[in-house]
Formats: C-alpha cells, structure tokens, sequence
C-alpha cells in the first residue's frame, strides 16, 4: 500500500505545521532541496532533479552560475509574532472555557445537591405526614369502639327495663 497525496495538499515538515518549501520549477510537485536565489533578487527553491535545469538556465542568461543553498528538511522556522499572538489567544481562550465548564460544572453540582436536599426534606415531611393520619384512624377506631360499647350497655339496659316492667303486676290494685 503506497500513499498518496492530493495536488492541494502541500507536504509538512515532520511534527511541524510549516508546509515544507516546494521546488518552484513549473509542472514539479517534489519538496524542494535546494534554495537560491536569482541574480536579480528573486528567490527560488528546486528539488534535486531540476538542480541541473536551474544551472542551466542561469548559464544561458550569462549571468553567472546561482548559489545553491541546501534546504535543511529539519528545520523549523521560529514562530512568528502573529503565530505567538495567535497562541496565546488560543491558550487564553482554552483556560476560559475550562474555566467556563468547571463553574458550569459547579453550578450543577450545587443545584444538583439543593434538589436532593429537597427531596430529603420532602420525604421526611410525607413520612411525618403518614404518621399523623395512622395516630388519627388509631383515635377515629379508639372513638368508634366506645361508641359501639356505649351503643351495647343502652341496648342492654333497655333490655332489663322490659324484663323489670315484665315482673310488675299486670293490673295493680290502687291504693286507698
Ligand atoms: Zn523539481
């Protein structure tokens, strides 16, 4: 399996972000290996195999050959002042959202804490609640029963009353 690379993807320098210098040779695609720089004042950057052409070229201008300069694939140029700024505001903007989500984070946690206290006192509430309405029913039985007691010795004493009033004579001689 071999890699491939998209024309638009530019190559990076190993743990670098930086696009590696391309050859600047039209048609050519290779990482260049040399720079240089043209008497006029132009730079330019060739691989290896356009190294020859550019030599050539410069000769047939007759203005001398350029000087090659060795493009050291190794090396990462300094970070920029805009590319500090540029860091520093992401830092900064990473700190204030960590920052955002622990408050947020602490936030829920206390709201979280409140719900669970209100819960508690909600159930303590129910449980004294229920407790009430069992010492109610027990007094409501309590208060039924000497009903029921009462109830039962008036309908005995009204039992003995007739059994009494069976006992008198049926027609009483009066007296005197
Ligand atoms: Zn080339």
């Amino acid at each position: 399996m071999t890699m491939s690379t998209t024309p638009s993807t530019r190559p990076t320098l190993q743990n670098s972000k930086t696009p590696a210098t391309m050859c600047t040779e039209a048609g050519c695609t290779n990482v260049a290996a040399f720079s240089y720089v043209w008497p006029w004042g132009e730079p330019g950057a060739c691989c290896s195999n356009h190294r020859l052409h550019v030599q050539q070229r410069a000769e047939n201008l007759g203005r001398g050959a350029v000087h090659m300069t060795a493009v050291d694939p190794h090396f990462v140029p300094p970070i920029t002042r805009d590319e500090r700024t540029q860091l520093i505001a992401a830092r900064m903007s990473a700190e204030q959202e960590t920052k955002d989500a622990l408050a947020r984070g602490a936030e829920l946690y206390a709201l979280n804490t409140r719900a669970n206290q209100e819960c508690q006192r909600l159930r303590a509430r129910n449980e004294e609640a229920e407790a009430q309405l069992t010492d109610v029913r027990a007094q409501l039985d309590a208060v039924i029963g000497q009903r029921n007691e009462a109830l039962a010795a008036a309908g005995s004493a009204q039992r003995e009353v007739e059994r009494l009033k069976a006992l008198l004579p049926k027609d009483p001689t009066p007296h005197g």
